[in-house]
């Protein structure tokens, strides 16, 4: 829809020279919604093998660096363990620091899943800490709603509630609040009214898992439409572009961090740079364990505020 919208100014400027247009720049956010905030900590013990697992079994060498990950991990009592796979949350601000461009965290206030959902506290004194961490750092908080609060304003409503609370006690201004739902679920007739009962202004979540690119048919915020209460809503709508395991994943294009994956990536922001629009981005915190995804990661830095 973006570029017929150029082809239309085109054809709008050849007869009408003088017409202004509203004028856009491209804008680039970063995101991480904070699934996992830790491989070895603030997670039931069945996930916490299967981490375990999953990380002495993805490299042979990493063995003594797992053991003792996990050990630093489980021991650490107010902060995150730095040696924790997923704790990756300083390489990423290191990352958009190093280019300009502040990330957007989204956390979970709630677990309403037992398979799908993590049930870590935004309480815990661990996660206070990193809230502040990321806030002093300059960077950005949102909600990652659990998965069961897609239809039901009363389960987000508490999950709302909590969060402010705890952001108002680090002090971090919530208004407007932003969140993205957790497994991008989407429901076009009752998710902006959920969401607008919730009190939530910006929702970043509209993008198909297994299929990167425009569901929103455009890469520029919009006001959404509340099919529920058939009017406009008050909630803006920023489509995702790209999620990375969207298509670095064995799950869905299984592409891993190959020429390919960054040839659609590639398509993906010059398609949003072309319009002047804006590419929003999902990394998440758990999806840089290799050095090959940290080089990745920051590759798409470098296309976007360095093009060849
Ligand atoms: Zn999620």
């Amino acid at each position: 829809m973006d570029e017929w919208l150029l082809y239309i100014k085109s054809v709008v400027l050849l007869y009408l020279p003088s017409f202004k247009f509203r004028s856009t720049q491209f804008i680039f956010n970063p995101s991480h919604d904070v699934d996992n905030p830790a491989a070895y900590s603030l997670v039931r013990p069945k996930r916490l093998l299967s981490n375990l697992l999953t990380q002495l079994t993805s490299n042979s060498s990493s063995f003594r660096s797992s053991s003792s990950g996990f050990f630093r991990s489980i021991l650490s009592r107010y902060q995150l363990s730095a040696e924790d796979p997923f704790v990756t949350y300083d390489y990423l601000m290191d990352v958009s620091e190093e280019y300009g461009t502040p990330s957007t965290f989204f956390f979970m206030a709630g677990s309403t899943h037992k398979s799908y959902d993590t049930f870590y506290s935004l309480k815990n004194p661990k996660i206070l800490h990193l809230l502040r961490h990321i806030v002093a750092r300059g960077h950005r908080l949102g909600l990652h709603p659990s998965y069961n609060t897609l239809d039901d304003s009363n389960l987000l409503n508490s999950e709302v509630t909590l969060f402010r609370r705890v952001l108002d006690s680090i002090n971090y201004d919530t208004t407007p609040i932003s969140s993205r739902n957790h497994y991008l679920r989407w429901s076009s007739y009752c998710s902006l009214n959920t969401l607008e009962q919730a009190g939530i202004q910006r929702d970043y979540s509209l993008a198909y898992a297994d299929m990167p690119g425009f569901r929103a048919s455009t890469c520029f915020p919009f006001v959404g439409y509340n099919h529920f209460n058939d009017c406009s809503s008050t909630v803006i709508c920023y489509p995702l572009i790209a999620m990375e395991s969207s298509i670095l994943d064995t799950a869905y294009l299984a592409l891993s961090t190959t020429p390919s994956a960054f040839s659609l990536f590639q398509q993906l922001i010059s398609s949003c740079q072309s319009v002047n629009g804006c590419f929003s981005l999902l990394w998440h915190n758990c999806h840089l364990t290799s050095s090959a995804d940290r080089l990745f990661y920051k590759s798409l830095f470098d296309l976007i505020f360095h093009p060849p």
